[in-house]
Protein backbone atom coordinates (compact mmCIF):
# COMPACT_ATOMS: atom_id res chain seq x y z
CA UNK A 1 0.00 0.00 0.00
CA UNK A 2 2.86 2.14 1.00
CA UNK A 3 4.27 1.77 -2.85
CA UNK A 4 0.96 3.36 -3.95
CA UNK A 5 0.46 6.06 -1.40
CA UNK A 6 4.32 7.53 -2.05
CA UNK A 7 3.97 9.03 -5.58
CA UNK A 8 0.37 10.01 -4.97
CA UNK A 9 1.93 12.07 -2.20
CA UNK A 10 4.48 13.40 -4.26
CA UNK A 11 2.31 14.16 -6.60
CA UNK A 12 -0.27 16.19 -4.25
CA UNK A 13 2.97 17.95 -2.64
CA UNK A 14 4.52 19.03 -5.66
CA UNK A 15 0.64 20.16 -6.71
CA UNK A 16 0.52 22.28 -2.87
CA UNK A 17 3.61 23.55 -4.04
CA UNK A 18 3.29 25.09 -7.22
CA UNK A 19 -0.49 26.21 -5.64
CA UNK A 20 1.33 28.11 -2.91
CA UNK A 21 3.69 29.76 -5.21
CA UNK A 22 1.05 30.98 -6.90
CA UNK A 23 1.40 34.46 -6.92
CA UNK A 24 4.83 33.85 -8.61
CA UNK A 25 3.75 31.32 -10.51
CA UNK A 26 0.67 33.64 -12.17
CA UNK A 27 3.84 36.26 -12.70
CA UNK A 28 5.25 33.80 -15.03
CA UNK A 29 2.21 33.09 -17.04
CA UNK A 30 1.52 36.66 -16.79
CA UNK A 31 4.80 36.47 -19.03
CA UNK A 32 4.05 34.20 -21.26
CA UNK A 33 0.78 35.68 -21.88
CA UNK A 34 -1.15 32.46 -21.14
CA UNK A 35 -4.85 33.11 -20.76
CA UNK A 36 -5.77 33.47 -17.13
CA UNK A 37 -9.24 32.41 -15.32
CA UNK A 38 -9.45 35.87 -14.26
CA UNK A 39 -9.67 38.41 -17.16
CA UNK A 40 -10.08 42.33 -17.35
CA UNK A 41 -13.50 44.07 -16.78
CA UNK A 42 -14.17 45.83 -19.84
CA UNK A 43 -12.95 49.40 -19.17
CA UNK A 44 -10.84 48.74 -16.66
CA UNK A 45 -8.14 51.55 -15.58
CA UNK A 46 -4.94 51.55 -15.12
CA UNK A 47 -3.54 51.56 -11.51
CA UNK A 48 -1.52 54.68 -11.31
CA UNK A 49 -0.08 55.35 -7.95
CA UNK A 50 1.86 58.59 -7.84
CA UNK A 51 4.91 57.79 -5.00
CA UNK A 52 4.94 60.87 -3.53
CA UNK A 53 1.44 59.86 -2.40
CA UNK A 54 1.59 56.29 -1.56
CA UNK A 55 -1.02 53.79 -1.41
CA UNK A 56 -3.91 52.72 0.56
CA UNK A 57 -5.45 49.17 0.73
CA UNK A 58 -8.55 48.57 1.97
CA UNK A 59 -10.10 44.85 2.75
CA UNK A 60 -13.81 45.16 3.29
CA UNK A 61 -16.31 42.31 4.35
CA UNK A 62 -14.18 39.81 2.71
CA UNK A 63 -15.17 36.70 1.54
CA UNK A 64 -13.59 33.69 0.36
CA UNK A 65 -13.79 29.93 -0.54
CA UNK A 66 -11.27 28.28 -3.25
CA UNK A 67 -14.48 26.54 -4.97
CA UNK A 68 -16.01 27.74 -8.32
CA UNK A 69 -19.63 27.65 -6.91
CA UNK A 70 -21.45 30.10 -5.02
CA UNK A 71 -20.86 30.86 -1.36
CA UNK A 72 -23.78 28.96 -0.46
CA UNK A 73 -22.66 25.16 -1.30
CA UNK A 74 -22.78 22.99 1.61
CA UNK A 75 -19.35 21.42 0.80
CA UNK A 76 -17.71 24.37 -0.07
CA UNK A 77 -15.61 25.75 3.28
CA UNK A 78 -14.94 29.13 3.25
CA UNK A 79 -11.40 30.11 3.98
CA UNK A 80 -11.91 34.00 4.71
CA UNK A 81 -14.91 35.00 6.94
CA UNK A 82 -15.60 38.70 6.83
CA UNK A 83 -12.05 40.21 6.44
CA UNK A 84 -12.05 44.01 7.19
CA UNK A 85 -8.46 45.64 7.57
CA UNK A 86 -6.46 48.60 6.13
CA UNK A 87 -3.07 48.98 4.91
CA UNK A 88 -2.49 52.56 5.33
CA UNK A 89 0.27 54.32 2.93
CA UNK A 90 3.85 54.09 3.49
CA UNK A 91 2.82 51.66 6.75
CA UNK A 92 3.60 48.09 7.63
CA UNK A 93 0.44 45.78 8.94
CA UNK A 94 1.23 42.22 9.61
CA UNK A 95 -0.48 38.80 9.43
CA UNK A 96 -0.20 36.04 11.58
CA UNK A 97 -1.90 33.22 13.13
CA UNK A 98 -1.57 29.48 13.15
CA UNK A 99 -1.37 27.46 10.14
CA UNK A 100 -3.83 27.47 7.36
CA UNK A 101 -5.95 30.65 8.83
CA UNK A 102 -5.80 32.03 5.51
CA UNK A 103 -2.85 34.56 5.53
CA UNK A 104 -1.16 33.43 1.68
CA UNK A 105 -5.09 33.25 0.78
CA UNK A 106 -5.17 37.45 1.55
CA UNK A 107 -2.08 38.34 -0.38
CA UNK A 108 -3.40 35.93 -3.57
CA UNK A 109 -6.78 38.05 -3.09
CA UNK A 110 -4.36 41.25 -3.28
CA UNK A 111 -2.69 39.96 -6.46
CA UNK A 112 -6.03 39.12 -7.96
CA UNK A 113 -5.00 35.98 -8.66
CA UNK A 114 -8.43 34.93 -7.35
CA UNK A 115 -11.82 37.32 -7.06
CA UNK A 116 -13.81 37.87 -3.74
CA UNK A 117 -16.68 35.93 -3.35
CA UNK A 118 -18.25 39.24 -1.75
CA UNK A 119 -17.14 42.17 0.07
CA UNK A 120 -14.37 44.40 -1.82
CA UNK A 121 -9.92 44.88 -1.83
CA UNK A 122 -9.09 49.09 -2.88
CA UNK A 123 -6.19 50.09 -3.56
CA UNK A 124 -6.80 54.20 -2.98
CA UNK A 125 -10.38 53.87 -3.51
CA UNK A 126 -10.50 51.81 -6.39
CA UNK A 127 -11.49 48.31 -6.52
CA UNK A 128 -9.39 45.95 -7.72
CA UNK A 129 -11.79 44.14 -10.14
CA UNK A 130 -12.03 47.49 -11.46
CA UNK A 131 -8.14 47.45 -12.50
CA UNK A 132 -5.93 45.98 -15.23
CA UNK A 133 -4.49 43.02 -14.02
CA UNK A 134 -1.42 44.19 -15.74
CA UNK A 135 -0.85 47.81 -13.76
CA UNK A 136 -2.40 45.92 -10.51
CA UNK A 137 0.69 43.84 -10.96
CA UNK A 138 3.28 46.25 -12.12
CA UNK A 139 2.42 47.72 -8.84
CA UNK A 140 3.17 45.64 -6.23
CA UNK A 141 6.37 43.98 -5.14
CA UNK A 142 6.80 40.25 -3.82
CA UNK A 143 9.27 38.71 -1.75
CA UNK A 144 7.86 35.04 -1.36
CA UNK A 145 8.73 32.31 0.73
CA UNK A 146 10.21 30.35 -1.84
CA UNK A 147 11.88 32.39 -4.24
CA UNK A 148 11.28 30.71 -7.91
CA UNK A 149 14.10 31.02 -10.37
CA UNK A 150 14.37 30.43 -14.17
CA UNK A 151 16.82 28.56 -16.09
CA UNK A 152 18.61 31.24 -16.87
CA UNK A 153 21.12 33.64 -15.77
CA UNK A 154 21.17 35.28 -12.79
CA UNK A 155 21.35 38.61 -14.39
CA UNK A 156 18.35 38.07 -15.62
CA UNK A 157 16.56 36.50 -12.81
CA UNK A 158 17.16 39.62 -11.18
CA UNK A 159 16.18 42.27 -14.38
CA UNK A 160 13.30 40.07 -14.07
CA UNK A 161 11.84 42.92 -11.84
CA UNK A 162 12.15 45.38 -13.92
CA UNK A 163 9.94 43.67 -16.26
CA UNK A 164 7.37 46.12 -16.04
CA UNK A 165 9.72 48.83 -17.21
CA UNK A 166 10.32 46.77 -20.46
CA UNK A 167 9.50 47.56 -24.29
CA UNK A 168 6.66 46.01 -25.79
CA UNK A 169 8.73 42.84 -27.35
CA UNK A 170 9.45 42.22 -23.51
CA UNK A 171 12.85 42.76 -23.81
CA UNK A 172 15.66 45.11 -24.02
CA UNK A 173 14.35 48.26 -22.40
CA UNK A 174 16.29 50.78 -22.17
CA UNK A 175 15.92 52.00 -18.52
CA UNK A 176 16.90 48.25 -17.73
CA UNK A 177 20.33 48.80 -17.70
CA UNK A 178 23.30 46.08 -16.12
CA UNK A 179 24.28 48.76 -13.87
CA UNK A 180 20.59 49.02 -12.38
CA UNK A 181 21.11 45.06 -12.19
CA UNK A 182 24.22 45.41 -10.57
CA UNK A 183 22.93 48.34 -7.99
CA UNK A 184 20.68 46.25 -6.81
CA UNK A 185 22.14 42.89 -5.91
CA UNK A 186 24.42 45.61 -4.12
CA UNK A 187 21.38 46.41 -2.55
CA UNK A 188 20.30 43.34 -1.63
CA UNK A 189 23.52 41.97 -0.46
CA UNK A 190 24.38 39.72 -3.17
CA UNK A 191 26.85 40.94 -5.45
CA UNK A 192 29.77 39.59 -3.66
CA UNK A 193 28.41 36.38 -3.96
CA UNK A 194 27.16 36.83 -7.41
CA UNK A 195 30.87 37.94 -8.06
CA UNK A 196 32.17 34.47 -6.50
CA UNK A 197 29.86 32.54 -9.27
CA UNK A 198 32.12 30.52 -11.98
CA UNK A 199 30.47 33.03 -14.67
CA UNK A 200 29.21 35.91 -12.14
CA UNK A 201 26.37 37.94 -13.15
CA UNK A 202 26.19 35.28 -16.56
CA UNK A 203 25.73 32.11 -14.62
CA UNK A 204 22.94 29.87 -15.17
CA UNK A 205 20.98 29.13 -12.27
CA UNK A 206 17.36 27.80 -11.68
CA UNK A 207 16.65 24.24 -11.68
CA UNK A 208 19.31 23.14 -14.70
CA UNK A 209 21.68 25.75 -13.36
CA UNK A 210 23.77 26.71 -10.09
CA UNK A 211 21.84 25.50 -6.90
CA UNK A 212 20.88 28.52 -4.46
CA UNK A 213 20.69 28.39 -0.91
CA UNK A 214 17.50 29.48 0.37
CA UNK A 215 19.04 32.63 1.61
CA UNK A 216 20.48 33.56 -1.57
CA UNK A 217 17.16 33.12 -3.67
CA UNK A 218 15.64 35.39 -1.21
CA UNK A 219 18.74 37.78 -1.61
CA UNK A 220 17.21 37.40 -5.69
CA UNK A 221 14.17 38.58 -5.16
CA UNK A 222 15.10 41.49 -3.07
CA UNK A 223 17.16 42.51 -5.68
CA UNK A 224 14.51 41.75 -8.18
CA UNK A 225 12.06 43.69 -6.38
CA UNK A 226 14.10 46.81 -5.63
CA UNK A 227 14.36 46.73 -9.32
CA UNK A 228 10.55 47.00 -9.94
CA UNK A 229 10.84 49.37 -7.00
CA UNK A 230 6.81 49.31 -6.36
CA UNK A 231 4.54 51.50 -4.04
CA UNK A 232 3.30 48.16 -2.71
CA UNK A 233 4.76 45.04 -0.63
CA UNK A 234 4.03 41.98 -0.02
CA UNK A 235 6.18 39.99 2.26
CA UNK A 236 5.75 36.38 2.79
CA UNK A 237 8.56 35.51 4.94
CA UNK A 238 10.28 32.33 5.29
CA UNK A 239 9.76 29.31 7.54
CA UNK A 240 12.35 27.30 6.60
CA UNK A 241 15.25 27.24 8.73
CA UNK A 242 18.13 29.66 7.10
CA UNK A 243 21.23 29.93 8.83
CA UNK A 244 21.75 33.01 11.24
CA UNK A 245 23.88 34.99 9.08
CA UNK A 246 21.62 34.59 6.16
CA UNK A 247 18.62 35.46 7.88
CA UNK A 248 19.89 38.62 9.50
CA UNK A 249 20.92 40.01 5.90
CA UNK A 250 17.57 39.16 4.31
CA UNK A 251 15.87 40.79 7.53
CA UNK A 252 17.66 44.09 7.49
CA UNK A 253 17.56 44.04 3.77
CA UNK A 254 13.84 43.77 4.01
CA UNK A 255 13.09 46.11 6.84
CA UNK A 256 14.88 48.79 4.26
CA UNK A 257 12.77 47.30 1.59
CA UNK A 258 9.84 48.39 3.09
CA UNK A 259 10.81 51.72 4.00
CA UNK A 260 8.20 54.72 2.94
CA UNK A 261 6.50 51.59 0.99
CA UNK A 262 2.74 50.64 1.75
CA UNK A 263 3.95 46.63 3.32
CA UNK A 264 2.01 43.70 4.17
CA UNK A 265 3.92 41.23 5.62
CA UNK A 266 3.28 37.33 6.54
CA UNK A 267 5.42 36.44 9.59
CA UNK A 268 6.06 33.21 11.02
CA UNK A 269 8.13 34.10 13.45
CA UNK A 270 6.74 37.19 15.42
CA UNK A 271 10.41 38.41 16.03
CA UNK A 272 10.62 39.76 12.72
CA UNK A 273 7.13 41.94 12.87
CA UNK A 274 7.37 43.49 16.84
CA UNK A 275 7.85 47.20 14.87
CA UNK A 276 5.13 46.66 12.66
CA UNK A 277 2.05 49.18 12.73
CA UNK A 278 -0.53 47.03 13.03
CA UNK A 279 -0.29 43.46 13.13
CA UNK A 280 -3.91 41.27 12.63
CA UNK A 281 -4.21 38.13 14.15
CA UNK A 282 -5.92 35.34 11.88
CA UNK A 283 -7.40 32.35 12.96
CA UNK A 284 -10.06 29.97 11.00
CA UNK A 285 -10.59 32.85 8.23
CA UNK A 286 -11.16 35.24 11.07
CA UNK A 287 -9.28 38.31 12.27
CA UNK A 288 -9.44 37.96 15.93
CA UNK A 289 -7.21 40.45 17.20
CA UNK A 290 -5.66 43.80 16.17
CA UNK A 291 -2.44 45.95 17.69
CA UNK A 292 0.39 46.58 17.70
CA UNK A 293 3.10 44.33 19.63
CA UNK A 294 2.85 45.79 22.65
CA UNK A 295 -1.02 45.96 22.85
CA UNK A 296 -1.08 42.54 21.72
CA UNK A 297 0.75 40.96 24.19
CA UNK A 298 -1.32 43.21 26.93
CA UNK A 299 -4.25 41.47 25.45
CA UNK A 300 -2.72 38.14 26.92
CA UNK A 301 -4.95 36.72 24.17
CA UNK A 302 -4.31 34.35 20.96
CA UNK A 303 -1.02 36.67 19.95
CA UNK A 304 0.66 36.89 23.72
CA UNK A 305 0.45 32.69 23.58
CA UNK A 306 2.12 32.37 19.79
CA UNK A 307 4.32 34.65 21.11
CA UNK A 308 4.94 32.38 24.49
CA UNK A 309 5.71 29.42 22.38
CA UNK A 310 7.96 30.91 20.17
CA UNK A 311 10.10 32.23 23.12
CA UNK A 312 9.57 28.60 24.53
CA UNK A 313 10.56 27.28 21.72
CA UNK A 314 13.42 28.88 19.91
CA UNK A 315 15.61 30.06 23.27
CA UNK A 316 14.31 27.75 25.95
CA UNK A 317 16.73 28.14 28.60
CA UNK A 318 17.73 31.74 28.40
CA UNK A 319 16.76 34.43 31.17
CA UNK A 320 13.20 36.04 30.55
CA UNK A 321 14.65 39.51 30.19
CA UNK A 322 16.78 38.06 27.05
CA UNK A 323 13.86 35.95 25.85
CA UNK A 324 12.03 39.41 25.33
CA UNK A 325 13.06 39.69 22.28
CA UNK A 326 14.26 36.48 20.50
CA UNK A 327 16.37 36.46 16.93
CA UNK A 328 17.36 40.21 18.17
P1 LIG B 1 0.43 28.86 6.40
O1 LIG B 1 0.81 29.66 7.59
O2 LIG B 1 0.53 27.39 6.65
O3 LIG B 1 1.11 29.28 5.13
P2 LIG B 1 -1.98 30.36 5.76
O4 LIG B 1 -2.53 31.06 6.96
O5 LIG B 1 -1.22 31.17 4.78
O6 LIG B 1 -1.17 29.07 6.20
P3 LIG B 1 -3.65 29.67 3.49
O7 LIG B 1 -2.54 29.12 2.70
O8 LIG B 1 -4.21 30.98 3.09
O9 LIG B 1 -3.26 29.72 5.04
O10 LIG B 1 -4.80 28.58 3.51
C1 LIG B 1 -6.06 28.80 4.12
C2 LIG B 1 -6.95 27.58 3.86
O11 LIG B 1 -7.20 27.47 2.46
C3 LIG B 1 -6.32 26.26 4.29
O12 LIG B 1 -7.34 25.46 4.82
C4 LIG B 1 -5.81 25.67 3.00
O13 LIG B 1 -5.83 24.27 3.03
C5 LIG B 1 -6.80 26.20 1.97
N1 LIG B 1 -6.19 26.40 0.65
C6 LIG B 1 -5.05 27.09 0.40
N2 LIG B 1 -4.80 27.09 -0.93
C7 LIG B 1 -5.78 26.40 -1.52
C8 LIG B 1 -6.10 26.04 -2.88
N3 LIG B 1 -5.35 26.44 -3.89
N4 LIG B 1 -7.21 25.29 -3.09
C9 LIG B 1 -8.00 24.89 -2.07
N5 LIG B 1 -7.76 25.18 -0.78
C10 LIG B 1 -6.68 25.93 -0.50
Amino acid sequence: LNALYSPLNQISSLYRRVMNNAVDTEQLIDLLNEEREINDRPGAIDLEIDPSVGADIEFNDVRFSYGKEATNSADEVEVLKGITFKVPRGKSVALVGPSGGGKSTITRLLFRFYDVKSGSIKINGTDVRDLTQRSLRAQIGLVPQETVLFNSSVRMNIAYGGINRLDEKGMGGEDLTMEKVIDAAKAAAMHDRIMSFPQQYETLVGERGMRLSGGEKQRVAIARTLLKDPPILILDEATSALDTFNERIVQARLRELSQGRTTLTIAHRLSTIIDSDIINVLKEGVIVESGSHAELLELGGVYAELWKKQIEGQTPSVPASVAATPNG
